[in-house]
C-alpha cells in the first residue's frame, strides 16, 4: 500500500530549514507523492511555489502542487499553472480555497474568477498535460446542503477531468467508507476513481484543537475520550502518553484502511517527519535507519 504525505509551506528561513529535514527524511522511504498546500496570503502563495518547484527539481519526489481559486483572476490561475510547469510539475490538486481570515466566513468569488473547483479542474486539464486531483469531504463539505448535492459536486468535479481526490482529514474510518460507497452508488465510474484517505497522526491537546479547525468538525466523542484519559488532571506532566495514544489512534485508522482497501494513505505531517514515521513502522513499513530528529 503506498503513502504520500503533505508539506505547507514554510513561513521562515528556520521553517524552511525544518521542512527540508522532513523532505529528506521522508525521501528515503520513497513515498508515491507528496503534496504542498498553498496559502491564503501573498508571500506564503509565492513560497509554496518556489518550494515545491525545488521538491521537483532537486529531490527524488513527485510534487503535487495544489492550487486555489481564492483571490485570484483567471489570468494569474492560468500564469500560476505556467509556473509549476516551468519547474517540471504536472500534477495539481485543484481546490476552490476558503476565504482568506475566516475559512467559515462568506465565500467572495474573483469578479475574474471562478465560482467552484469543478471549473478551475477544466480549465487546468486544458492547459496541458497535467495530472489532477480534487478534494472530497467524508462528512460532506461544511457548505454543502446535505450529502447528497455533496456527492454530486465530487461527481462533478471528476467528470471535470479529476483523476482522484484527497479526503479531508477524518478520524472515525465509518465516514470514509460511507463517503466511498455513496459516490460508488451515486456514479460508478466516476465513484470507481481513488479516494485516497488523509490521515493526522494527534501529537498533543494543541494538535487536536488545530485539527478540529482544519477539518471544521469535532472529533469523535470516543477519539477525544482516550486522548483525554491519557492527560488525566495534568496533561502538561503526561503530554509523552497523549502523543503515544495519538499514534495508537493513527495507526489503528490506517490499519483499517489498508484492510479496506483504500489506495494510499495521505498523512498531514506539519512538516514534521517523526508522528507519520511512527505510524508507518506501527504497520510494518521499512524505515531507513537513520536517526530522526524532528
Ligand atoms: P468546491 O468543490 O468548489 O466546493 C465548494 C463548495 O461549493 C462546497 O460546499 C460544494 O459542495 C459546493 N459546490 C461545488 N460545486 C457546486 C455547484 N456547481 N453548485 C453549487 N454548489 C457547489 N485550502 C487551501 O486554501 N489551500 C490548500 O492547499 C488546501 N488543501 C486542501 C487539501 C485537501 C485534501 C482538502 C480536503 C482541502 C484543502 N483545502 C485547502 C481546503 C479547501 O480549499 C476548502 O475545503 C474549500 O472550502 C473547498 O474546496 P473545494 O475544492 O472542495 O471546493
Amino acid at each position: 500500500m503506498p503513502f504520500s504525505v503533505e508539506f505547507n509551506p514554510p513561513r521562515d528561513a528556520a521553517a524552511e530549514a525544518r521542512l527540508w529535514r522532513a523532505v529528506r527524511q521522508f525521501e528515503r522511504m520513497h513515498p508515491a507523492f507528496v503534496s504542498m498546500t498553498y496559502g491564503a496570503g501573498g508571500s506564503t502563495r509565492d513560497r509554496t511555489v518556489r518550494v515545491t518547484g525545488e521538491l521537483a527539481q532537486e529531490t527524488t519526489l513527485l510534487p503535487v502542487a495544489h492550487l486555489t481559486a481564492v483571490e485570484h483572476s483567471l489570468s494569474e490561475l492560468r500564469s500560476l499553472v505556467g509556473s509549476y510547469a516551468d519547474s517540471g510539475i504536472r500534477n495539481i490538486l485543484v481546490l476552490r480555497g476558503d476565504p482568506p481570515g475566516d475559512p467559515l466566513g462568506e465565500w467572495q468569488q474573483h469578479p475574474e474568477g471562478v465560482a467552484y473547483a469543478e471549473e478551475l479542474v477544466r480549465i487546468v486539464r486544458d492547459l496541458g498535460d497535467f495530472h489532477v486531483g480534487v478534494a472530497s469531504f467524508p462528512q460532506g463539505h461544511h457548505r454543502s446542503p446535505d450529502l447528497d448535492s455533496d456527492t454530486a459536486f465530487l461527481a462533478a468535479k471528476l467528470r471535470a477531468g479529476a483523476e482522484y481526490s484527497i479526503t479531508q482529514m477524518f478520524f472515525d474510518v465509518e465516514h470514509y467508507l460511507r463517503l466511498r460507497d455513496r459516490i460508488a452508488k451515486f456514479d460508478p465510474i466516476e465513484g470507481a476513481k481513488p479516494i485516497i484517505p488523509e490521515l493526522m497522526p494527534i501529537t498533543s491537546l494543541r494538535t487536536v484543537a488545530r485539527a478540529e479547525e482544519l477539518c471544521g468538525r469535532a472529533l469523535p466523542a470516543s477519539v477525544l475520550e482516550r486522548l483525554n484519559k491519557a492527560a488525566g488532571d495534568t496533561p502538561e506532566d503526561n503530554q509523552a502518553a497523549v502523543r503515544e495514544v495519538g499514534i495508537e489512534i493513527a495507526t489503528e485508522m490506517a490499519q483499517r484502511l489498508i484492510d479496506e482497501g483504500a489506495p494510499c494513505l495521505h498523512f498531514i505531517t506539519l512538516n514534521f517527519a517523526k508522528a507519520t514515521t511512527e505510524v508507518l513502522t506501527n504497520l510494518g513499513y521499512g524505515v531507513t535507519a537513520a536517526p530522526i530528529s524532528a
